[in-house]
């Protein structure tokens, strides 16, 4: 049978763009993708990327701060908001025009609009425009969770926050994932009074205990609110801003609420279910190793497979995906020690096995460094960079490295190459250090805090 193209993508997100791109250019297929919003996806458009403009607009205040003590005679003056919001419009535009740019290239076709699948081989576009595909990609992505409180519809999620009319004089952020605690310290330190309710024990679940209570702890002293064991059970619109109520039954105002309150594949509507295409219980496709559904011309890549939803993931399997595909070149994505970074302020960076999960598993040595950084200690400040590396005793390997502090994001993600590499606790302490720096202390861990 004579298809129209060789793969039809439906999503321009991270994962879609790269897939498409790679079987075309270099795959020599006929590509075709189809996306309802903006090119670029979430990381583009309302994720990755304006949040991290976000956070260093964020942080000038703390870095004038800094500045005084150095002996600059600067004020910080205030933020403008608006030209601000005007600048990061300017740069998604243009990031925007790079991935069509990019796609153009390849040869690949775009529609600007939404597809959903007819049969196996067969996508329909909201126009009516039907085409077959001998290949499907599903790249769809993920949309913000908001859970079933009354009143709920008075709050913004985090697509909301990259196009607010004025910032808000008091926030509160519901949750304490990632994206929770990253908009809790940037709105903080762009001057707004932050309060953040999270319903468990201690914020960012799933990270090394100990690294999450160092973030919480100075994300506490940097001045956000955080308070756990809090949840929401009404939200109510009066004259001054909106009352939260929580389950203690005590009442609080704010200007703004964001919710952030975890993520949900978008995997609705798309035509799967009656096709045989397997979707869990959060509405992820369900997809193997090589990113194939249960339909064999139907394959998925990225958040809407829920997986591991990072940027970088998606991009790997929409990768190995046109590799396998339309390069005859097998391999699949692999998702095992993936490093991540936070970019709350401090930033947690993280790869391998946190503390917890090690020890779950073997008997671990635990190495800890807590000290003041020179740059900070010296303009008076409190602030503590925490480095932990988490060692089996069998294996000598290092299974788990955590860092909280100034460039830890930059800075795990050469930990993730030692790691993948298998480096013992040995190889670090053979690599001489790199001074005056934070991530010497890596290299110069001494003896185990615990040992266990
Ligand atoms: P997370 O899963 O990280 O966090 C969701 C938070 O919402 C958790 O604290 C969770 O609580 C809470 N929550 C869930 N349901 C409810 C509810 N019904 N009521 C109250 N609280 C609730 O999701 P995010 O939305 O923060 O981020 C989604 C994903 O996006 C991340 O997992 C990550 O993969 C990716 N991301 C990555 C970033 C990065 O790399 N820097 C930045 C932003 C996002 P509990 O812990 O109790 O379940």
């Amino acid at each position: 049978m004579d298809f129209d193209y060789d793969l039809f993508v439906i999503g321009g997100g991270s994962g879609g763009v790269r897939a498409a791109r790679i079987a075309a250019a270099e795959g020599g297929a006929k590509v075709a993708l189809a996306e309802e919003y903006r090119m670029g996806g979430t990381c583009v458009i309302r994720g990755c990327v304006p949040k991290k403009l976000m956070v260093y607009a964020s942080e000038y205040p703390g870095l004038m701060r800094e500045a005084r003590a150095y002996g600059w005679q600067v004020e910080p003056g205030t933020f403008d908001w608006l030209r601000f919001r005007g600048r990061l419009d300017r740069e998604l535009d243009r990031l925007e025009a790079a991935y069509r740019g990019t796609l153009a290239t390849a040869g690949v076709e775009v529609f600007d609009l939404r597809a959903k699948l007819v049969d196996a081989h067969r996508v329909q576009l909201t126009d009516g425009r039907r085409f077959t595909a001998r290949h499907i990609l599903i790249a769809t992505g993920g949309r913000p969770f908001l859970p079933d409180v009354p009143g709920v519809e008075l709050a913004v999620t985090s697509n909301e926050m990259f196009r607010l009319e004025a910032l808000p004089a008091r926030a509160l952020v519901v949750g304490g994932g990632f994206i929770a605690s990253e908009f809790a310290c940037i709105l903080n330190g762009l001057g707004v009074k932050v309060t953040q309710y999270y319903r468990g024990a201690q914020i960012l679940l799933g990270f090394d205990d100990e690294a999450r209570g160092h973030v919480a702890d100075a994300m506490r002293a940097g001045g956000v609110d955080i308070r756990c064991g809090t949840d929401v059970t009404a939200l109510e619109q009066i004259a001054t801003g909106i009352r939260v109520t929580s389950q203690a039954g005590v009442a609080e105002e704010f200007d703004l609420v964001l919710y952030a309150t975890g993520r949900v594949p978008n995997s609705a509507g798309l035509g799967l279910e009656r096709l045989g295409v397997e979707i869990g219980k959060r509405g992820e496709i369900v997809v193997d190793g090589w990113s194939q559904t249960a339909v064999p011309s139907i394959f998925a890549v990225g958040d809407v497979t829920d997986r591991i939803n990072l940027t970088p993931v998606a991009i790997r399997e929409g990768h190995a995906f046109a590799d396998t595909v339309f390069r005859g070149v097998p391999r699949q994505a692999e998702h095992d020690l993936v490093a991540s970074a936070v970019f709350t302020q401090p930033e947690l960076g993280t790869v391998g096995l946190s503390e917890e999960v090690a020890r779950a598993q073997e008997k671990i040595e635990v190495y800890t460094a807590r000290f003041r950084p020179m740059r900070s200690l010296f303009a008076g400040s409190e602030d503590r960079v925490l480095m932990k590396l988490v060692v089996s005793q069998a294996s000598r390997k290092v299974l788990g490295c955590h860092v909280v502090g100034p460039g830890a994001a930059e800075l795990i993600q050469l930990a993730a190459v030692a790691l993948r590499m298998g480096a013992t606790k040995e190889d670090f302490d053979r690599t001489v250090a790199v001074h005056p720096t934070i991530a010497e202390e890596l290299v110069t861990l001494r003896a185990p805090v615990r040992s266990d």
